[in-house]
């Protein structure tokens, strides 16, 4: 099951997607939807219910509430949530082309949310960046929060998976003693292009990853190559801190950044970027 969010009438609201369609979720729900976290409550039969009735739509032609995919804009599955933790050199391949050793524990930063962007959207150039460069991520979306949760149990805190563009200012990465500005530029984490229910992806640890700038692949790998996996990354970020619904973990990016090229390749105003993640989508943004 895919849940989305899309703007109709000004303002944006949940939705199911069938295949290539989209079905609101407000007049299945009785109720205005405007965020998916309280979806990420329901428990398994009340959403089977939900996709059920959104499919039974959606197979009528000319349904009310039903629109076509292509023809909406979509906004971020998640909008603000609690907390996005970034996971640093989480992949072999990136972690040998910085010429780092692969980390004993995970690498841990934030990002902050209004850092968060619609796909589709512009990524927006900051006028105090020369080096803005790309990342394409397998994105973790909680769903029941918790804390100190046990790796065998973590599973039944994800409710599913996104693609994140964990954008960062390279110049300011290195100017500051930590990462925290020049990876929370605002438009720095465009999210989509919506929320693949974990059901529908049983292993996230064998999807091909790859990213394209204006159509040439610069990224291109598996998350077979994460070091740590998303058990064991719940599990340790919950022994410090407590995950919420809709707290993002972005896992990591493979091999292929921009700055790791020789010559070194950075965002320009009028450049598309676009992430696949099988089983999950595209995320595309162009950069302004
Ligand atoms: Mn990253």
């Amino acid at each position: 099951m895919i849940l989305c969010r899309f703007v109709e009438a000004g303002r944006p609201r949940a939705g199911i997607v069938i295949g290539d369609r989209v079905a609101d979720a407000e007049p299945l729900l009785g109720a205005p939807a405007p965020r998916l976290e309280p979806l990420l409550a329901l428990d398994g039969t009340r959403l089977r219910a939900l996709r059920a009735a959104a499919a039974d739509l959606g197979s009528r032609a000319g349904a009310r509430g039903v629109y076509r995919l292509d023809q909406v804009t979509l906004a971020p599955p998640i909008e603000r949530p609690g907390k996005i933790i970034c996971v640093g050199l989480n992949y072999r391949d990136h972690a040998l082309e910085q010429g780092s050793e692969p980390p004993a524990a995970p690498m841990i930063f934030a990002k902050y949310v209004t850092a968060i962007l619609a796909p589709g959207a512009a990524i927006r150039l900051p006028a105090d960046s020369a080096e803005v460069d790309y990342e394409a991520e397998l994105c973790v979306v909680i769903g029941k929060g918790g804390y100190r949760i046990p790796e065998a149990s973590a599973f039944d805190h994800v409710a599913g998976y996104t693609i994140i563009n964990d954008v960062t200012a390279r110049d300011m990465q290195r100017a500051d003693k930590q990462f925290t500005r020049g990876k929370s530029c605002d438009t720095f984490a465009p999210l989509g292009p919506w929320l693949i229910l974990r059901e529908a992806l049983p292993d996230p640890h064998r999807l091909a990853i790859s990213l394209t700038l204006n159509g040439r692949t610069m990224q291109s790998s598996n998350t077979s190559q994460l070091i740590f996996g998303v058990p064991y990354l719940v599990s340790y970020l919950s022994r410090t801190m407590t995950l919420e619904t809709g707290d993002l973990i972005a896992t990591g990016t493979p091999g292929g950044v921009g700055a790791a090229r020789k010559p070194p390749v950075f965002l320009k105003r009028g450049d598309a970027v676009a992430i696949t993640i099988e089983g999950i989508g595209t995320l595309a943004n162009r950069v302004e």
